[in-house]
């Protein structure tokens, strides 16, 4: 029993389920960590290595990032323990029995992640009637392809521009990661005047400091080619995007790209987090006291969730906009204002922030509810 409970704490997990099916060889695990703010909302994560520690974990950051977001859900995540490139037909059969056993957990509401996609999420919804980030035919509002994260990060950057005076007009922009969230980020931040330098992608690096033109860049990559293909600026290899000087870098690939090791080479001054946990914790220390200041990934990259929470009320794309303009704006202030009224860090005034609203919610729950 004990073991059943070793993440229990003040928040939750609610309930952790697990899930066996011998027949059909699914394993599967569902944490549902807090619902005091509503349904927990959160992926359905497909690997070989998958673990319930791994649900719980991601199920908790759900969470504060909901919470955070402002969002009526509460956080959950859901993992199931197999490879995610078997053949289509074993994965419809799969995830559809997952989809089955999970039919009565209806405070959980399934989205995409890692190693599942719109096309399992329709299959989701088809046999128990909820499910987010599903197909346009479905209702779904498809954003990555609206850029509803790089929106928000652009949004997110605007309110800390303001906050240490500087001008979006020319302002240097540098992308790690020129995918979905990237590509679009940038996009967003030129049409307010800045000037990308600098991006990256898993084949290597462009530079040019006289600026790089974003929708030719995007072109190439829409077309399958890296972006060194570019015919102009530089080509280098993909780490040197972390030694070009500008005002604005934006890690948007993978988890700890910035460490204690290299954060002394960033010379910027708003790291603005696209990825999941693009910087260590040490790193994040070391930049606060250089004076950069870091927008922390669950605030400055929650347009996505804030998109799905939209397509689950069955809103429409411009609403979808219109509540990320408005949250992560409200939020991003927020927190900044939090930040340097405490003299915290950003990440530490925005944990803050979500756990009180988690508790506040759950005061206002029958049995302070979970
Ligand atoms: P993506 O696959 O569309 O893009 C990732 C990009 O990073 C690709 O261009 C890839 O070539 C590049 N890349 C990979 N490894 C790299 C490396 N070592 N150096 C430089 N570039 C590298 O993925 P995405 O949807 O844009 O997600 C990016 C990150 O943002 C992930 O950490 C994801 O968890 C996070 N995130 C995404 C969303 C979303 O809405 N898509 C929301 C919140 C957080």
């Amino acid at each position: 029993m004990e073991d059943a409970f070793r993440f229990a704490d003040d928040l939750g997990p609610f309930k952790i389920v697990h899930i066996h099916h011998a027949g059909i060889g699914l394993k599967a695990a569902v944490v549902i960590d807090n619902t005091a703010c509503g349904p927990a909302l959160g992926g359905v994560r497909m690997a070989l290595d998958a673990t319930t520690e791994e649900a719980f974990r991601l199920a908790r950051a759900m969470t504060f990032k909901n919470a955070a977001a402002g969002l009526a859900h509460g956080g959950g995540k859901a993992v199931i323990v197999a490879d995610p490139k078997q053949s289509p037909g074993e994965k419809e059969r799969l995830v559809r029995a997952f989809a089955a056993a999970i039919g009565n957990l209806t405070d959980y509401i399934p989205g995409p992640d890692m190693g599942t996609d719109e096309t399992a999420m329709a299959w989701i919804a088809d046999e128990i009637g909820r499910a987010v980030g599903l197909p346009l035919e479905l209702g779904g509002i498809p954003l990555d392809e609206i850029g509803a994260t790089g929106f928000g990060l652009a949004v997110a950057i605007e309110v800390a521009a303001r906050a240490i005076d500087l001008d979006l007009a020319g302002a240097r922009v540098v992308v790690e990661g020129f995918g979905s969230v990237g590509k679009h980020a940038a996009q967003f931040l030129a049409a307010k005047g800045t000037v990308l330098v600098a991006a990256s992608d898993s084949q290597g690096a462009i530079i040019d400091a006289a600026g790089l033109d974003v929708t030719a860049l995007s072109a190439l990559k829409a077309a399958g080619r890296p972006l060194k293909d570019h015919a102009r600026g530089q080509a280098r290899g993909r780490e040197t995007v972390i030694d070009v000087a500008c005002d604005i870098w934006i890690p948007a690939a993978r988890p700890d790209v910035i460490t204690e090791e290299n954060a002394a080479r960033l010379n910027v001054r708003i790291v603005a987090q696209g990825a999941n946990i693009p910087c260590t914790a040490g790193a994040e220390e070391m930049l606060a006291r250089r004076g950069v200041l870091v927008l922390p990934d669950f605030i400055a990259n929650a347009g996505g969730v804030i998109c799905a929470a939209t397509e689950y009320r069955h809103g429409t794309q411009a609403q979808a906009f219109a509540a990320i303009e408005e949250k992560i704006r409200a939020n991003t202030q927020t927190v900044l204002v939090e930040a340097k009224r405490t003299n915290s860090l950003p990440r530490a005034a925005a944990i803050s922030l979500a756990r009180q609203r988690v508790q506040k919610a759950m005061r206002v729950r029958r049995w302070g509810a979970s």
